[in-house]
């Protein structure tokens, strides 16, 4: 279905991106990965679920915090690829904190990861997506963007700002082929996630089972994690042609967290 296409996925190296990425590369699309940590494997499961397609894996790891790295990395996917035909916004970080204990530099770094990195993506990307007249923004959000959580200032903040940033680029292209969605996932279970059950189990003296259980329960009504692979499937839905007319939805896969 997106043969031909190049996908580039921010924080694909890890857990929701690389799952998006592989989700693209097995209908076809070229893939731009970019995140930290190990590239090789990352890059070998995207090859993986797109072999049948012959497509081309490019990697950039621009710091999403550096605007002049992301322009870096934008520019190098125009040069391999030709054009950015899908942009997905997913890089992101966590910090837990009341507010008035929450660390300057960390609610820096969240605003500028979570949310101004798609700005400048977004900026650099559709230029081209309007000269072709087709084109797919996605904003991995969360449900973060719909709700609040106690001492996730900052995260909660940048995830309403990209709700926001969503529905703006969708109305501003509305009658073109370039559509603008966000993705707002519950708990997914991610090195993201992880560590915050780790943080739980050892602040409680609960084991690490428990703590997923408490953390489920707190919020989830499913009592599940939504996975990548669900995300990665959501995500082609929103490349298909039956997302024509989806513009600047903020869709929740939360096992029923925002309808409490
Ligand atoms: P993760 O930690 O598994 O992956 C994060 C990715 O972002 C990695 O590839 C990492 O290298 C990359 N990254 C981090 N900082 C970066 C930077 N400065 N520049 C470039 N890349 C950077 O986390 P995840 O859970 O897969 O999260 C992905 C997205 O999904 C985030 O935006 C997160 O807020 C969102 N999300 C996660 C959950 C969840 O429960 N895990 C729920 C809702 C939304």
């Amino acid at each position: 279905m997106l043969k031909g296409k190049t996908a580039l996925v921010t924080g694909s190296t890890s857990g929701i991106g690389l799952g998006i990425a592989t989700a693209l590369a097995r209908q076809g699309a070229n893939i731009v990965l970019n995140g930290f940590g190990d590239v090789q494997g990352p890059r070998a499961q995207v090859e993986q679920a797109g072999k049948a397609f012959e497509i081309k894996v490019g990697y950039h790891g621009a710091d999403m915090s550096q605007a002049g790295q992301i322009e870096e990395m934008m520019q190098y996917a125009a040069a391999e690829f030709g054009r950015v035909d899908i942009l997905v916004n997913n890089a992101g970080i966590q910090h837990v904190a009341p507010v008035q204990e929450f660390p300057v530099e960390k609610w820096d770094a969240i605003i500028a990861i979570n949310l101004t990195s798609a700005f400048h993506t977004t900026r650099l990307a559709l230029p081209a997506m309007q000269k072709a007249n087709w084109g797919r923004i996605i904003n991995v959000a969360s449900v973060h963007g719909l709700v609040g959580s106690a001492q996730k200032s900052a995260y909660v903040a940048a995830k309403h700002g990209i709700v926001g940033l969503t529905k703006v680029t969708a109305l501003e292209n509305a009658t073109s082929g370039v559509t603008c969605n966000a993705i707002c996932p519950g708990w997914v279970l991610t090195p993201l996630v992880q560590k915050q059950v780790d943080a739980k189990a050892q602040a409680l003296g609960i084991s690490n089972e428990e703590a997923t259980k408490q953390l489920l329960g707190e919020k989830e009504p499913s009592q599940q994690f939504t996975t990548p692979e669900e995300l990665g499937d959501l995500a082609v839905f929103l490349c298909s042609p039956a997302s024509n007319n989806v513009r600047g939805v903020a869709w929740n896969m939360d096992g029923g967290w925002a309808a409490q």
